[in-house]
């Protein structure tokens, strides 16, 4: 047996790294072309969406590269989950620290494979280069909605809630337990921030009800601010509403200040949730709760500990 590369030219890697994520796919050519086709659905919309990690901002410094791969995975089919989109492709462009070793590539491969495969995704193209600098990767993900059907951020009417799926919170509390500031002894909150769940099982109630929708990247007032800025429109939203999963409910009531630990969990973002309007006469879907109103006027209120709080500058920035 010879001794494995230590490092691959582009051409190798390609073939033997990332050809498997195609799955066969007509329009990728084998990965040997300069351009994919991308497939059209009839009587669909193309859906594309971007996002880049960068390791020491999005991810922590030293973190596993399968997980890195599958959290790239997961924040790019969430922003299309928002839209009620189905996903079937991706492309892929990695810059490789000199200190990742031939071993971290295949790991960071081995969690995207997994990821591609269990949201049924081919891998269509890409591109991998090497860097001085932080582990960078970015994902284009590809989606299909029936025609005029994608979901918007600018939909949201005078009357309609805002509602929210799952829980909120968990992943800001996952990071502060990974900072050792939260215990977390079965571990939940800490995976919920590294590998966070597209909610594309909500596809089909957010297509029959929502008005307009986005995914809880940023923190949930941001993102719920993002939809009224879009629309036009102000909200209320009371923080007194946000469901919180058990772990949360328990940190919650270890907190002196409830306002202020509220306005934590909804600032802090990486929720992966979806965020949505819907007219207020619908019957609330499985799984939403309802956490506010859509108003004429436009501006946020946020309510906390049953007053009108400050959401300060932790419900405006971008991650
Ligand atoms: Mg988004």
């Amino acid at each position: 047996m010879s001794e494995p590369p230590r490092s691959l030219d582009e051409f190798g890697e390609i073939a033997r790294l990332f050809l498997p994520l195609a799955r066969g796919a007509p329009g990728a050519f084998e990965l040997k072309d300069d351009a994919a086709v991308i497939p059209q659905r009839p009587g669909h919309d193309t859906v594309v969406t971007k996002d880049a990690i960068v390791e020491s901002v999005h991810f922590p410094t030293g973190e596993a590269p399968d997980l890195v791969a599958r959290k790239l995975v997961r924040v790019n089919l969430s922003d299309l989950a928002a839209k009620a989109a189905e996903p079937f492709a991706a492309f892929l462009a990695v810059s490789w620290p000199a200190h990742y070793t031939l071993r971290d590539r295949e790991r960071f491969v081995l969690g995207l494979a997994s990821d591609l495969e269990a949201f049924n995704v081919d891998l269509l193209g890409g591109d991998t280069t090497s860097t001085p600098g932080p582990f960078t990767c970015s994902l284009t993900a590809m989606g299909w909605v029936p025609t005029g059907r994608m979901i918007r951020r600018a939909g949201a009417r005078p009357g309609d809630r805002v509602l929210v799926s799952g829980a909120i919170g968990d992943a800001t509390l996952g990071l502060a337990a990974i900072q050792g500031e939260v215990s977390d002894p079965d571990g939940r909150l800490v995976h919920r921030y590294r590998v966070p769940e597209p909610r594309l099982d909500l596809r089909a109630t957010l297509r029959r009800h929502a008005t307009a929708a986005a995914d809880v990247s940023d923190g949930l007032i941001a993102d719920a601010r993002h939809i009224a800025e879009a629309s036009g429109v102000g909200l209320m939203l009371d923080l007194d509403q946000i469901p919180l999963s058990g772990a949360a409910a328990t940190w919650l009531e270890g907190q002196e200040d409830v306002a202020a630990s509220l306005l934590r969990l909804a600032t802090g973002g990486d929720d992966y949730e979806i965020v949505c309007t819907m007219p207020s006469g619908a019957t609330r879907p499985r799984g939403f709760t309802v956490i506010g109103e859509v108003r004429e006027t436009p501006g946020l209120e946020v309510r906390a500990a049953g007053r009108i709080v400050d959401p300060g500058a932790g419900g405006w920035t971008h991650g």
